[in-house]
């Protein structure tokens, strides 16, 4: 199965750099590739009875030739209307030319989208078309649905996946001990491939779902465990032992209380450092919480136990904005700090690195590059990284290896439902800072309608004018980052001609080189741009305070966890923020969703919200954990698999009955962790 997938029929060199893009390098790739969903052809909409903002399958007949109308901006539209026994609708796509010559033949084709109202008309925008042979595809009810890349279509995925399924039929070893799949009971693996790709019906669906979802979370949780049982078994952390009358003046010094989460989280993270074991602790809480004040007296203290600190960010704006921060506090206690980034002439670079080894520099800042071999501390005592699902448990190790049992405090602002991150974090331990500083006004959130878009944007002119600077963010288009990109620009030329033509404008998007990205948030930051046009890159974590309204377009396609993360970017200084969630016609259930933002502004309480709508599979898919990306854990239904599961753990654990196949799961669990390590390290 480890054999390439060019093994494959129909699979030359191009199509193969392609599938690349989509992690696709083996057979066995292809076998755990797994659709995003799966349509039920036999359930078809009639025309009649479409709704706006439901996706909807239509199985229907040209009524009209397609028709090519040519846009202002050189923009194309396809028009064509199409029929079944119950009425007509329109469907209209944008830019998509070639959709004219897939618009032939008398058979019936099926088309996939939402119904929308455009200047007063009922159409179906952008529906995807699919022409199914009834001979061979009828008698199948359940059609997986892949995530895409450019030129690869769902047919091509499809017959991929036939291939991938034919090439390996009965060849698929069952990883799992044949005891333990029967006492949980699972299907086998073979099965489950076989019908996660093609079910033969629901229930073959549900359990081959729950056998690849079940063994994915086994070996990520025997994994943890495994981890946090040798992390125990050390003892060659340092007691970190620091002058508390100095630290506590330090703490009366600073210009506001502590809120009683952040006291909580502090004393929680000062006892683990007054260990002789190495602290491995994740700090969570909203953006503005008052993670990095903590950060910052956890590095005071290390500092006063006469040892150096580390403090890594995941980009280089995000390093130099801590490096300010880090300096107002702890400068004027005589703290050295320095930052170390990637574009230093060498000359400073060798003499940086040089104080640092004679122990001349007490905090050092900067990105991965701090990781690099010739980055060398005297007596490195505490390494925190912040927003921490952009780094991999490799890195953070790497990190804490130039010293000697080393304290880790990981930093995120991506909460987590509490029942969730106690399981996945089951290699760290977790404080959480529930609770903001007093006096913060919340961002006001509401959803605009499309025909006050207008009266948005005038809001914007005014907000400028009075001195505040704005974010808007583009839809998310899975799966196309060129798509992505491409609204980013087409909107950013829109208002640059047309509503926001009087103010400073900029665009930031992933396709950007980094140099090119941090020149245009700089000048955001800077004030000399009032507006930034940004597709969801602008997520990683600027600081603006002067930033107060947000604009979200198309907010359904975002999670609320990350709609959340967006908009903690505004209400950062002391003017009153606005968060403005677009979206076109919305489905009852989207609306709901999104009118969840507009009620609460807690980051914990909208997670769970999240987590209780999608289920945790799906909850998990859309975020990013450093030591978690495996798209097999979409499939984890309910949080009560979960728990099962760790239960498994425990009994293999502790069970001697079980130690034959404890010794083999956790072998499987650490060889495949190491592989992900590995893999996460390279991104
Ligand atoms: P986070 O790292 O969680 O985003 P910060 O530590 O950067 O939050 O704090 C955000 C802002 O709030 C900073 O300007 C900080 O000085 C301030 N701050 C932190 N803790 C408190 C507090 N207890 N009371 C008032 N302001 C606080
Ligand atoms: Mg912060």
């Amino acid at each position: 199965m480890e054999a390439p997938i060019s093994v494959l029929p129909g699979i030359g060199p191009q199509r193969a750099k392609l599938l690349e893009k989509l992690n696709l390098f083996t057979v066995d790739d292809l076998l755990h590739f797994l659709p995003r969903g799966y349509r039920d052809y036999n359930q078809t909409t009639l025309i009649a009875q479409v709704e706006l903002g439901e996706e909807v399958v239509i199985r229907a007949q040209l009524a009209s030739q397609p028709r090519e109308v040519r846009l202002r901006g050189g923009m194309t539209l396809i028009q064509v209307k199409i029929e079944d026994d119950s009425g007509l609708i329109e469907c209209v796509w944008f830019n998509q030319p070639f959709m004219k010559r897939a618009l032939t033949g008398e058979d019936s084709l099926y088309f996939i989208g939402r119904a929308s109202r455009r200047q007063g008309r009922v159409q179906l925008l952008n529906p995807t078309i699919e022409k199914l042979n009834p001979a061979k595809d009828e008698a199948l009810p359940l059609m997986p649905v892949y995530p895409l890349t450019q030129g690869i279509s769902q047919k091509v995925m499809r017959n991929l996946a036939i291939a991938a399924l034919e090439y390996s039929r009965g060849k698929i070893a069952d990883a799992l001990p044949q005891r333990l799949r029967q006492y949980c009971g699972l299907c086998e693996a073979g099965f489950a491939i076989e019908n996660i790709h093609f079910p033969k019906d629901r229930e073959a669906l549900r359990l081959a779902g729950r056998r690849l979802s079940f063994e994915e979370l086994l070996y990520f949780l025997a994994a943890v465990a495994h981890l946090k049982g040798e992390r125990l078994a050390l003892t060659d952390g340092q007691a970190c032992i620091y002058d508390a009358t100095k630290f506590n003046a330090a703490i009366e010094a600073l210009p506001y209380d502590l809120t009683g989460a952040q006291r909580r989280a502090l004393d929680e993270i000062l006892a683990d450092m007054a260990q002789n074991k190495p602290m491995n602790r994740l700090l969570q809480g909203d953006v503005g919480s008052g993670k990095t004040a903590i950060a910052a007296l956890a590095l005071y203290a290390v500092y006063l136990s006469g040892r150096q600190g580390a403090f890594m960010a995941p980009t280089e704006i995000l390093a130099a904005q801590h490096e300010e921060s880090l300096k107002e506090f702890l400068k004027p206690l005589g703290v050295r700090i320095a930052r170390l980034s990637g574009g230093m002439p060498a000359g400073k670079r060798r003499d940086l690195l040089a104080f640092l080894e004679r122990g001349q520099i007490d905090v050092l800042v900067g990105t991965h590059a701090l990781l690099q071999d010739d980055v060398r501390f005297q007596a490195l005592g505490l390494v925190v990284t912040d927003e921490q699902h952009r780094f991999g448990v490799g890195q953070r190790a790497r990190l804490a290896d130039k010293g000697k049992g080393v304290d880790v405090l990981v930093m995120s602002a991506t909460p987590i439902p509490r029942t969730l991150s106690l399981i996945l974090y089951g290699d760290l331990d977790v404080s959480v800072i529930d609770e903001l500083p007093p006096g913060r006004r919340p961002v006001q959130t509401s959803m605009v309608p499309e025909r006050k878009r207008a009266d948005m944007y005038r809001f914007i002119l005014k907000e400028v004018a009075a001195g505040g600077q704005a974010y808007i963010v583009c839809p998310l288009v899975e799966q196309s980052e060129t798509l992505e990109v491409h609204s980013a620009q087409e909107l950013y030329r829109q208002l640059a001609k047309g509503p926001l033509k009087e103010i400073a404008l900029g665009c930031v998007h992933g396709k950007m080189r980094p140099a090119e990205k941090e020149a245009a948030i700089s000048a955001f930051t800077a004030g000399e741009i009032k507006v930034l046009v940004a597709t969801s890159v602008i997520e990683v974590g600027v600081n603006v305070p002067n930033a107060s309204i947000m604009v979200i377009e198309n907010a359904e396609r975002f999670g609320l966890a990350q709609l959340h993360q967006l908009r903690g970017r505004v209400g950062r200084g002391s003017r009153q923020s606005y968060c403005f969630l677009m979206g076109g016609d919305l489905s009852q259930t989207a609306r709901e969703r999104l009118e969840l933002l507009t009620q609460t502004q807690n980051g914990f309480e909208l997670a769970q919200k999240d987590m209780e709508l999608r289920g945790p599979g799906e909850y998990l898919g859309t975020q990013q954990h450093g030591t978690l990306d495996s798209q097999l854990l979409r499939l984890t239904q309910n949080l009560q698999e979960v728990y099962e599961v760790r239960e498994i753990v425990e009994m293999l654990s502790s069970d001697a009955n079980w130690q034959v196949e404890a010794e083999l799961v956790f072998k499987a669990a650490m060889a495949r962790h190491v592989k992900r390590l590995k893999s996460i390290a390279m991104n």
